[in-house]
């Protein structure tokens, strides 16, 4: 059984989780790119794709270009990125955000292990393991999309 009491008692670093610490790195490192209006919400499993994401634009780009993240989260059971760009800066980001949710649709969103694309009961689809799946009833889902 989950101890849930123990993890919400109160704030401090012992109780940040691997996407908590990402975040916090990721918003001292582009303040410009991530502003205090940036949704960012984003499992664990995904925080090395989510590190790897930045890093990559940064290196294509440059870290001082006018880029404004409005919102990283989970859509479709993937990664999906809403930023402000000029077309020209957004043709070379774009290719990199697609490698990222693709990545994301292959990692389990809360360990990290190889995932797949997953459906419980109720319609609600993840990208887990099949450990994870087991454990939140999840099974596999037919891929509708591609
Ligand atoms: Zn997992």
């Amino acid at each position: 059984m989950l101890e849930d009491d123990e993890q919400h008692e109160d704030a401090d670093e012992g109780c940040l989780g691997p996407m908590d610490l990402a975040e916090r790195a990721l918003r001292e490192r582009f303040p410009n790119w991530l502003t205090r209006g940036s949704i960012f919400v984003v499992p664990d499993g995904w925080a090395l794709i989510v590190l790897d994401l930045f890093d990559a634009i940064a290196a294509k780009v440059g870290k001082d270009a006018d880029i404004w993240v409005g919102a990283i989260k989970t859509q479709f059971a993937g990664l999906g990125v809403a930023y402000h760009a000029q077309d020209a800066l957004r043709d070379r980001i774009q290719p990199l955000v697609a490698q990222a949710d693709e990545a994301a649709r292959r990692t389990c969103e809360i360990c990290a292990a190889p995932g797949r694309y997953s459906v419980d009961g109720r319609g609600s689809y993840a990208t887990m393991c099949a450990v994870h799946c087991e454990e939140h009833g999840f099974g596999v889902a037919a891929l509708s999309r591609h």
